[in-house]
């Protein structure tokens, strides 16, 4: 089996076949050792693009009316495949990501995880939100009619690989787990830092969708280099939504290009988010030490390099926040350097810290601890005053690596405000005694205004994977803050409400029909 992937890894998969008519190539990069890996990958030619979207697009009405209880099979049967790939598929992350074995090995069980719980929702049946409001002849003075409302797919939808998950954000992540389980076709556009893992993810999903009876085009995973396969994907008017992660500049032109389109469509975007942490005295006074540790483990995780790494820390001057500051340095300077994830995110990094520490009256207080290696960085913070901070907005953007801003205000009042001008986040934390969170409502109803999750005395990396969780919020966290991209509510994006007026039962979707032959939940009016 190892053998035809090895042949073919370097190729696009249009539906079920591998084609790879380019001439433009490229390789990814080992990090670890700063060279290039050793194979070639074929850029998507336009007709390669027309062909794998075309495919989705005259296959989509077959795989939407495909079943819940097969569509679950076919999910339940890509995360068997992709552990059939055993340790190949561990060696191509970790030589393309410099991250270790045991982060690939979760990040793979998350992925699991993930299309298994699809399949659980999807076998169960009720998130397609069956409304019944039958008919009433006698109503007076108007008649009511029969109306029957569901959940139905959106169409082919593009996903873009995101580059600090390759596997859980990526090929057959989150969103491609929840796009195929709402019904819609899925063409990836593969991260190009990471094109082999995609390419053999892609190979197990092609698999499961033959050992499982799928249409064709329910699946295609395009390479590619540069950043016009995916704006061609996006502006291809059978394409109806997008699901990305990445940066804000990225994101917010994908989102700007699918809303000048003739049919403008929606984009899910996760981009940029710092995350902010409110630390208040009282609980800091008496886990200093605590806090100090957690958070030099939370900013420096995996080089800094998630979504939700603590980018802004805020705090009340005074000698618990000194202390804080100056045990948190401390702990951070005793963290082995990690290397990130490519040349050009570690390059992205250090320009951005640059730019940050260079701003007058913020002082950097872990210093001298840059390793001479390539692609390696240690974790680092600084500290600035609440006013310089409101006043210099480069303060308040992402720095995507392992770096963390620590701002002191002079009052709980300059730090709520200070929480009112932020740009919208996926989370914020308050560290506080219950005590003083009580004391301060108000601050949590400001943190609720700002972001998507509010976590009480803990650290905001590690995502749980639950029914319960969101992982979005206010823009630019996210482009449209009503949706999770994590949990399994994650299907709500690439559906659409619909309504069926005075059908026969006989022509209903079963989700719909008297007889509730699925046995869902059916709300009845
Ligand atoms: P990225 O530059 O946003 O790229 C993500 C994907 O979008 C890539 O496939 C890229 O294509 C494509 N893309 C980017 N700009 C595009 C455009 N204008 N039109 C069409 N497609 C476009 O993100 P990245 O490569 O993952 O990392 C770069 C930076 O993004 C990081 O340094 C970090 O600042 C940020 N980032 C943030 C998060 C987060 O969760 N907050 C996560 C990951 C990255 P090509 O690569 O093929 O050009």
């Amino acid at each position: 089996m190892f053998k035809i992937l090895d042949m073919e890894l370097g190729k696009n998969h249009i539906g079920f076949t591998y084609t790879a008519t380019g001439r433009k190539t490229f390789t990814t990069f080992n990090p670890k050792l700063n060279q290039p890996n050793d194979v070639l990958f074929t850029e998507a030619t336009v007709r390669e693009i027309d062909a794998a979207v075309e495919l989705a697009a005259v296959n989509f009405d077959r795989y939407k009316n495909t079943s819940g209880k097969k569509k679950a099979h076919f999910l339940n049967t890509i995360a068997e495949e992709i552990l059939t790939l055993g340790d190949t598929l561990i060696k191509m992350y970790c030589q393309e990501t410099g991250l270790p074995e045991g982060r690939a090995k979760g990040e793979r069980g998350r992925t699991i995880f993930q299309l298994q719980s699809f399949a659980n929702l999807l076998s169960e049946g009720s998130w397609v939100e069956a409304t019944i409001d039958t008919a009433n002849p006698e109503r007076k003075p108007l008649p009511k009619l029969d109306l029957r409302r569901m959940n139905i797919p959106l169409g082919p939808v593009v996903v873009f690989g995101a580059s600090n998950f390759p596997l859980a954000y990526s090929t057959a992540g989150g969103d491609t787990a929840s796009a195929l389980a709402a019904g819609c076709p899925v063409i990836v556009k593969s991260h190009p830092m990471h094109a082999g893992t995609g390419t053999l993810v892609a190979s197990a999903i092609i698999s499961a969708a033959k050992k499982t009876g799928m249409p064709e085009g329910v699946f295609s995973n395009l390479n590619s280099s540069g950043i016009e396969v995916g704006q061609q994907l996006v502006s291809h008017p059978k394409i109806k939504a997008v699901g990305f992660t990445g940066s804000m500049r990225g994101g917010r032109a994908l989102f700007d290009l699918a809303a000048k389109r003739k049919e403008p469509i929606p984009v899910f975007a996760e981009m940029g988010s710092i995350n902010p942490v409110v630390i208040l005295p009282e609980e800091l006074d008496k886990n200093t030490l605590y806090w100090a540790e957690n958070y030099a483990k939370s900013i420096t995780l995996a080089a800094g390099q998630f979504c939700t790494n603590p980018g802004l820390i805020l705090g009340v001057k005074g000698n618990q926040f000194t202390n804080f500051a100056s045990l948190l340095a401390n702990e951070i300077s005793k963290i082995e350097p990690n290397c990130m994830l490519h040349p050009i995110i570690f390059k992205g990094y250090k320009t951005k810290k640059q730019q940050v520490q260079s701003q007058s009256k913020l002082e950097a207080l872990v210093e001298n601890n840059e390793p001479q290696s390539d692609n390696f960085t240690a974790g680092s913070i600084a500290r600035v005053d609440g006013d310089t901070f409101l006043n210099k907005t480069v303060l308040h953007d992402e720095v995507f690596g392992p770096f963390s801003l620590l701002v002191e205000c002079k009052s709980l009042e300059q730090l709520k405000h200070i929480i009112n001008n932020l740009e919208g986040q996926l989370t914020a934390t308050l560290i506080a005694t219950e005590k003083e969170a009580a004391a301060n409502l108000d601050i949590i109803e400001a943190l609720q205004n700002r972001v998507g999750r509010l976590i009480f005395n803990g650290v905001p990396t590690g995502v749980e994977v639950c029914n319960s969780m969101v992982h979005g919020g206010p823009y630019p966290a996210s482009t449209d803050c009503r949706f999770s991209a994590v949990g399994v509510h994650a299907i709500k994006r690439w559906v659409r409400p619909f309504s069926f007026q005075n059908f026969p039962d006989s022509l209903l979707p079963e989700a719909l029909k008297d007889q509730n032959p699925l046995n869902i939940n059916q709300t009845r009016i």
